[in-house]
């Protein structure tokens, strides 16, 4: 029986790509790990919980690195990175304060996220992002908050407010964070000019992206 070993860092484009953790508070209707098996293009990204910790993935992020620079590092999933946000922080943090070298102090970092974070940790955390993540993107996918419950199903806890939630955290990162883009799945139900008003209105970038259902195989 194949026995393969969870992938804690990927590589995808320029990038190389950290698994932190596959616990999410949202479960959204596009979102392809189960149905491509928690795999990744060819990566097993199941960590049936066994989250790295900060000098795992830099011990590997070294180990990439020699092998091939990248141009970015970016906290993806699948799961919602900033669940762990202080394992986050210290990633950056080690890279920022020259530990990873050869990675560079200066090489990008992004996270990729749902935008829940400070409805999660119940304050503003973009702060404590400063001087340390260089770009956000938030899966924010509408202008509407029905939608954005039917499409981002989130946990109980955040039914209610979270949208809202979302909306305040891209505010404050593109107040304080270098770029700040809000994203979303395209679709015949996604109203994009409201969503582009909207991420201007926020401060934030746009980006359109297609559902990666349509793919044989985040
Ligand atoms: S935030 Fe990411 S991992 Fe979580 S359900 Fe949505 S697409 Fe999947």
């Amino acid at each position: 029986m194949e026995n393969k070993k969870p992938v804690i860092v990927y590589r995808y484009g320029s990038g190389l790509y950290v698994n932190l953790t596959n616990r999410c508070p949202t479960a959204c209707v596009f979102c392809v790990k189960n149905a491509w098996k928690m795999d990744y293009r060819g990566s097993d990204l199941d960590l049936r919980g066994a989250e790295p910790a900060p000098a795992e993935v830099l011990a590997l992020a070294k180990t990439e690195w020699a092998a091939g620079p990248f141009s970015e590092l970016v906290f993806c999933g699948y799961g919602e990175p900033t669940m762990r946000l202080e394992a986050l922080l210290a990633c950056a943090r080690l890279i920022r304060n020259g530990r990873a070298e050869p990675v560079p102090k200066d090489l990008r970092i992004r996270l990729n996220t749902n935008g829940l974070a400070n409805a999660v940790w119940g304050r503003n955390v973009v702060p404590e992002m400063k001087g340390l993540i260089d770009s956000v993107h938030v899966s924010l996918n509408t202008s509407d908050p029905e939608q954005w419950r039917a499409v981002m199903r989130p946990l109980e806890p955040w039914a209610a407010t979270g949208f809202e939630k979302v909306k305040e955290f891209i505010r404050e990162a593109a107040l304080l964070l270098p770029e700040t883009v809000a994203t979303a799945v395209e679709g015949p139900a996604l109203d994009a000019a409201a969503f582009r008003a909207l991420a201007e209105k926020l401060g934030a970038e746009v980006r359109l992206r297609p559902r990666l259902e349509t793919e044989a195989g985040k």
